[in-house]
């Protein structure tokens, strides 16, 4: 089965991961920016949807698929690329929740935690990944496996309601059995069908390397302010979620206030420079579901986005999910109707 996917953010590459672990070998991954700098890059690598208890089943069960599958995930693309992407169990503590509903998500779903304070509750081994190591590792082992990647390839749309039997930049032209939009916040542009993913902005600032307090919980959530500090000691601070616009570069304002913020959850970090800003447009679905699964009209194209805030946390299930509609062809519900 040749198959070519469009779009090297995790979406693509988990897609070519899985499909290559399935014995799938011809996969071209192709993308209009360099590989995997769009918001795959740009995100904090928090390996938990924000307050997964607020949100719908399908997203839930693909997360508490893939956070058991975490650790044999990292493992193997380590293996694979010698590149640590870093995963850690470092805690996650969430402020201002409610605490009963997530205390019983908690047990219902046999997850550990603890009640800290009033509305604080701390989930010990929730994780985190470092997103930019992890891709640079999945592009590294992908490329071991076989898989051809390009960049600077600007892909155009199938025709509509058409058999998808590969794909084109204009130029040239790309045999396909199956074609995976991995096409992120671009999808509902690419194809022109409104309903598909779209933008939401989110910015992001880099708080400069300090010694790491003993604090066990390395993920700290409050209501309009995540800090996640990494291995090396920076901390990273996010994000806003700015819908209808394009632009991909951060601006002062919102810098500002993310730092102001941050200083306020965390108030050492008054003494610590920003070192670094940056943008990555979210792929958005108003149902807060992925698009996985096959096009309605157009036999052969399948879809692989709309992850939205979740792209890394809901990643070995999602690919997983798509993977088995392409071989089995499984005609059940189809999720993108
Ligand atoms: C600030 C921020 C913080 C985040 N934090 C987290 C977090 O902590 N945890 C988490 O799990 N998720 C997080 N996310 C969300 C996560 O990053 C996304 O869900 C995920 O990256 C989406 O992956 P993707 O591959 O669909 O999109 P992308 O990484 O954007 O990749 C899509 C690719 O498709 C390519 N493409 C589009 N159209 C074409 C075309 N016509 N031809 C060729 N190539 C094309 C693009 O160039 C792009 O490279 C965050 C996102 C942001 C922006």
């Amino acid at each position: 089965m040749k198959v070519v996917i469009v779009g090297s953010g995790i979406a693509g590459l988990g897609a070519a991961w899985e499909l290559g672990n399935r014995g799938v070998t011809d996969i071209t991954i192709l993308d209009r920016y360099p590989l995997a700098t769009r918001a795959s890059w740009a995100g904090g690598g928090i390996l938990s949807p924000i307050c997964p208890w607020d949100y719908p089943q399908t997203v839930q069960r693909l997360f508490l698929q893939s956070r058991r599958q975490y650790d044999a995930f990292f493992a193997q693309v380590q293996e694979e690329s010698g590149i640590d992407p870093e995963y850690q169990r470092c805690g996650l503590r969430i402020r201002g929740t409610n605490l009963k509903k997530a205390e019983d998500w908690c047990r219902q779903h046999d997850v550990a935690c603890q009640i800290e304070a009033e509305n604080q509750i701390c989930l010990p081994d929730f994780a985190q990944v470092r997103n930019p190591r992890l891709l640079k590792g999945l592009i590294k082992a992908l490329r071991r496996r076989g898989v051809v990647l390009e960049s600077g390839v600007t892909v155009q749309p199938p025709e509509p309601d058409a058999i998808v039997h590969g794909i084109s930049d204009g130029a040239r032209w790309w045999p396909a059995d199956v074609v995976i939009a991995a096409t992120g916040a671009w999808t509902a542009r690419w194809l022109g069908e409104a309903s598909r993913p779209t933008p939401v902005k989110g910015q992001m600032v880099l708080f400069a390397s300090q010694a790491k307090a003993s604090a066990p919980i390395d993920i700290d959530m409050a209501q309009d302010i995540y800090l996640v500090t990494r291995r090396d000691g920076h901390i990273l601070a996010g994000s806003t979620l700015e819908p209808n616009t394009w632009d991909q570069l951060p601006d002062a304002e919102a810098i500002a206030q993310l730092t102001a913020r941050a200083r306020k959850l965390n108030p050492t970090l008054n003494q610590v420079p920003v070192v670094a800003a940056w943008a990555g447009l979210r792929p958005y679905q108003p149902n807060g579901i992925p698009l996985i699964g096959p096009h309605p009209n157009m036999p052969g194209l399948h879809f692989h986005c709309g992850h939205y805030r979740n792209g890394f946390n809901l990643n070995p299930a999602s690919a997983q999910q798509l993977v088995d509609g392409i071989l089995d062809k499984t005609p059940a519900d189809n999720p993108c109707d």
